[in-house]
C-alpha cells in the first residue's frame, strides 16, 4: 500500500471513527470523507459521484453487475455473452446464472487474447441482457476493444459490464468512452488496501442489489460503509489519476527492458498483444520447463512472480487464460507472469535478467520429458 494512502486511512481507524450513516457530527465527518472518496473515484473514471457503489472488492463488484443485471432484466430465459479470458470473478457469476436458468456465451479470443467485436456482435440475441467483457487482462495485459463493443451493446440495448480492475488508473478509462453501464474496480491492485473496490451504475441502469439490508450506497448495497478503506481507495484513485501518464510511462519502460533481456532466452514466447496492452504485466511461456518449479525456485532468490496456472488434483494445469491463447502445451505449462509496478526499480529488473537465466537453465536440466516435470 502507498504510505500516502496509508496515512489518509489511519484517522478513520481510529479518532475519527463515525457511522457515515449517523446523523451526528462523527457520523458527518466520516459522511464528507465517504463523499470526497466517491468524487475521486468518478472522477478518475469520469462518472458521476451517484454513480459510484462502494464494495467489497472488484468480485464482488462484478457479481453485483451480473446477478444485478440478469434479475433486473426479469427474464428467465436471460442470455449473457462473456469472454474465454475473463477473470474467474467474471466467469464463475456467469456460471452461476447459467446454473439458475440464464443461457451463456463465452466467446473465444485470438492468439492476442482479444474478443473480435463482430463476434460478440452475432451472439447478441433478442434474450440477451448483458455483455460483459474485461478492460485490461490480468494474466496477459492485453487490452480489448471495449469502446467498439461497448458501442455494439448500446445499438442493440444490451447492457454493457467491463471489469476495469486493471486498467482504472493505469491506462485512461471513461466510461463515457467505452460506453459501459457497469464497471468493475478494486483499491489493492492500485497501492490502496485490499477488501474495498467499486461498481460504477450508469444513472438509469437498474441492478438488483445482491446485499438486502440498510439503504447505504442509495439501497444499492446494504451495510454500514468501510469508510477507512473507502477513504483508502479515495486517495488511491487520487494518486492514480496524478501519476498515471508518467507512472505508466516509467513502467513500459522497465517491461521493455525486462522482455528484452528475456527475449534472448533460448525458447522464450511472450504473451499478449504487442502493442494494445498494460505496461505492468509480461507474460512469458519458456519451453521445456514446469513454471511452478521455476516460480519456486524464483522465491528461493526473493523473485516473486505469477504463473497463472492451477494446481488441480496434483497436475497442473495451464491458466485458462493461457489454454484460451491456443499455446501448445509444452510452451503454456512454462508460463510466468511478472508485474511490475509503481515501487519496481531498474535495479529490480536487471537482477531478475541475471539470476533468471541460470536458474532456468537449471529447472529445465531437471526437468523430465518435454512437459518438464509433472507432480
Ligand atoms: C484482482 C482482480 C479481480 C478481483 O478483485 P478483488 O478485489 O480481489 O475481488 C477481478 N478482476 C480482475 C481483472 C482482477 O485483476
Amino acid at each position: 500500500m502507498d504510505s500516502r494512502v496509508l496515512a489518509a486511512m489511519q484517522p478513520f481507524l481510529a479518532e475519527r471513527f463515525g457511522n457515515a450513516g449517523s446523523v451526528h457530527g462523527f457520523g458527518q465527518d466520516a459522511r464528507a470523507a465517504v463523499d470526497e472518496a466517491r468524487a475521486a473515484v468518478a472522477g478518475l473514471i469520469g462518472a458521476q459521484p451517484g454513480e459510484i457503489v462502494f464494495t467489497s472488492g472488484a468480485t464482488e463488484a462484478n457479481n453485483a453487475a451480473i446477478i444485478g443485471v440478469v434479475y433486473a432484466s426479469r427474464r428467465p430465459d436471460a442470455h449473457l455473452i462473456t469472454a474465454a479470458t475473463e477473470h474467474h470473478a467474471v466467469l464463475e457469476p456467469c456460471r452461476w446464472m447459467a446454473g439458475r436458468g440464464a443461457a451463456l456465451t463465452v466467446l473465444p479470443v485470438d492468439g492476442h487474447g482479444r474478443v473480435e467485436p463482430d463476434a460478440v456482435r452475432r451472439a447478441i440475441r433478442p434474450e440477451t441482457v448483458l455483455i460483459s467483457i474485461m478492460h485490461g487482462n490480468n494474466e496477459i495485459g492485453t487490452i480489448a476493444p471495449a469502446a467498439e463493443i461497448g458501442a455494439i451493446a448500446r445499438e442493440h440495448g444490451v447492457r454493457f459490464h467491463t471489469d476495469a480492475t486493471q486498467s482504472v488508473g493505469i491506462v485512461p478509462v471513461d466510461v463515457g468512452d467505452l460506453r459501459s453501464d457497469l464497471l468493475s474496480l478494486t483499491a489493492h491492485k492500485r497501492y490502496g488496501p485490499k477488501g474495498v473496490g467499486a461498481l460504477y451504475v450508469r444513472s438509469g441502469v437498474g441492478i438488483e442489489p445482491i446485499l438486502h439490508g440498510g439503504s447505504q450506497e442509495r439501497g444499492r448495497r446494504g451495510g454500514t460503509e468501510n469508510v477507512s478503506a473507502i477513504v483508502g481507495l479515495g486517495a488511491a484513485a487520487r494518486l492514480a489519476q496524478e501519476s498515471m501518464a508518467e507512472e505508466s510511462a516509467r513502467i513500459a519502460m522497465l517491461r521493455d527492458r525486462l522482455a528484452a533481456g528475456l527475449a534472448a532466452i533460448e525458447g522464450a514466447h511472450f504473451n499478449g498483444h504487442p502493442r494494445e496492452r498494460l505496461p505492468g504485466i509480461l507474460s512469458v511461456s519458456f519451453e521445456g520447463v514446469d513454471s511452478e518449479s521455476l516460480l519456486l525456485a524464483l522465491d528461493l532468490e526473493g523473485i516473486a512472480a505469477s504463473s497463472g496456472s492451477a494446481c488441480t488434483s496434483g497436475s497442473i494445469e495451464p491458466s485458462h487464460v493461457i489454454a484460451a491463447l491456443g499455446l501448445p502445451d509444452r510452451l503454456a505449462a512454462g508460463t510466468l507472469r511478472f508485474s511490475l509496478g509503481r515501487p519496481t526499480t531498474t535495479q529490480e529488473i536487471d537482477r531478475v535478467l541475471t539470476v533468471l537465466p541460470p536458474l532456468l537453465a537449471r529447472v529445465r536440466r531437471a526437468g523430465s520429458g518435454p512437459h518438464g516435470v509433472r507432480r
